[in-house]
């Protein structure tokens, strides 16, 4: 029994400073990176997003290009574009051009700027993936210098997942904001009710 807490202790021991040092490198290794000011569980994002949104927004996913998503993009008018997670304003049809790429294309973001951008080494590739800066959703990625982007002012062309924004025509109501840190307020509500409601169940 000695043996086993002994080597349990050893255990943690090892493995506490390894944590904190990763914890150390990766904020040291990103000292610009602002961190996102919503941060959900996993769970919590799953019950607000369709199983699309969240693959493509919470795991870096990428949608099949030329799907509906794009062809009714293609057709919309004046409007702005917002986080389909968290609702805060990313992409305006002022930046939007027809880049023929089968994805939502912009040459700039809003001027909100609510959108990051920062080096992405998945795949093999190197990029520059783009974020919302409030809610940390991946968005798609911005390219440079392209043919496709030669005429607009920028010449760069953000290449968006159509399922990660949500499209509301010029006059129409903004959505409502995601409030911050509602997840943490979402599970103290839920355990203040289990507390007072229900008497607490000891195993
Ligand atoms: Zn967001």
């Amino acid at each position: 029994m000695k043996t086993v807490s002994y080597s349990l202790l050893h255990l943690i021991l090892l493995v506490s400073p390894m944590l904190a040092e990763d914890q150390t490198k990766t904020s040291s290794a990103n000292p610009t990176m602002p961190q996102p000011q919503i941060t959900l569980s996993e769970e919590e994002w799953k019950k607000r997003l369709t199983e699309e949104q969240y693959r493509v927004t919470r795991t870096a996913g990428t949608e099949r290009p030329y799907g509906k998503i794009y062809e009714e993009f293609e057709k919309q008018g004046e409007g702005t574009y917002y986080c389909v997670c968290c609702g805060v304003e990313l992409f305006t049809s002022k930046e939007k051009f027809h880049s023929g790429c089968g994805w939502p294309s912009f040459y700039d973001a809003s001027t909100a700027k609510n959108v990051l951008e920062r080096a992405d080494h998945s795949h093999g590739m190197v990029r520059v993936e783009t974020l919302c800066k409030r809610c940390g959703a991946h968005l798609g990625h911005v390219f440079e210098g392209e043919s496709v982007s030669a005429n607009t002012p920028t010449k760069r062309r953000f290449c968006i997942n159509g399922v990660a924004l949500h499209y509301v025509p010029k006059g129409g109501e903004a959505p409502k904001l995601l409030e911050l840190g509602s997840g943490a307020v979402e599970k103290k509500k839920e355990a203040l009710a289990k507390e007072a409601g229900v008497p607490v169940s000891k195993p």
